[in-house]
C-alpha cells in the first residue's frame, strides 16, 4: 500500500495531456492500487494518474458510501464515445483544489469505453454521480479541471487564493 502525494492547483502538471497506456501488466495494476490507496485516503471518490504526477490515461472511482463495501473501478484509456442531451447539476469539488466547491454542468449520461485492470475491453452506459465522475476524471486527463467549466470570475478567484496559499507554503530561504 502507497499512499503518493497530490498534486494540487496551480501546478503547471495538472494541465498536461496525459497519454494512452499501451499495454495492461503487473505495474499497472501496482499502480492502480496505489491509486486508490492514494484515493480512499484522501478521501475522495474519483483520482486521475496525472493528480499524482503520472501523465498516463488511467483513472479510478469508488462510489460506496461510508459503511457500505468498497466498489473500486479502474479505468485505463478511457473514451467518452456518447453523451446524453440532458444535462445534470452536481456541486463538484478536486483533490487537487482542496476545500473548494462549485456547482458544474454536464450531460446526465455518458457512454464510455476502456480497459479494465486486467486489459480487458469494456463499455459502460454511466448516469448520475458515476456519468459526472467519469466526466471530471477524464476531464484530467486533458489538463481540464472543474473550474474551467464555471465562471471566469469563479475561476480567477480560486486561482488566486491558490496562487498565494503555493507560495505561503514555499520554503523561505534565510541568506545571512
Ligand atoms: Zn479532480
Amino acid at each position: 500500500m502507497t499512499i503518493k502525494p497530490l498534486i494540487i492547483l496551480p501546478d503547471p502538471v495538472l494541465r498536461q495531456v496525459s497519454k494512452p497506456l499501451e499495454r495492461v501488466d503487473d505495474a499497472t495494476r501496482k499502480f492502480a492500487d496505489d491509486m486508490l490507496d492514494t484515493m480512499y485516503d484522501a478521501p475522495g471518490i474519483g483520482l486521475a494518474a496525472i493528480q499524482i504526477g503520472e501523465p498516463l490515461r488511467m483513472l479510478v472511482i469508488d462510489l460506496a458510501k461510508e459503511g457500505e463495501d468498497k466498489a473500486p473501478h479502474v479505468f485505463i484509456n478511457p473514451q467518452i464515445v456518447a453523451s446524453g442531451d440532458d444535462i445534470s447539476v452536481y456541486e463538484e469539488g478536486c483533490l487537487s483544489i482542496p476545500d473548494y466547491y462549485a456547482e458544474v454542468e454536464r450531460p446526465e449520461t455518458v457512454t464510455v469505453t476502456y480497459l479494465d485492470r486486467d486489459g480487458k475491453a469494456q463499455e459502460m452506459v454511466a448516469d448520475g454521480l458515476m456519468a459526472t465522475c467519469l466526466q471530471h476524471e477524464i476531464d484530467h486527463l486533458n489538463g481540464v479541471l472543474f473550474i474551467d467549466h464555471i465562471s471566469k470570475l469563479k475561476r480567477d478567484m480560486v486561482v488566486r487564493k491558490f496562487k498565494k496559499l503555493a507560495r505561503e507554503k514555499a520554503p523561505q530561504r534565510l541568506v545571512g
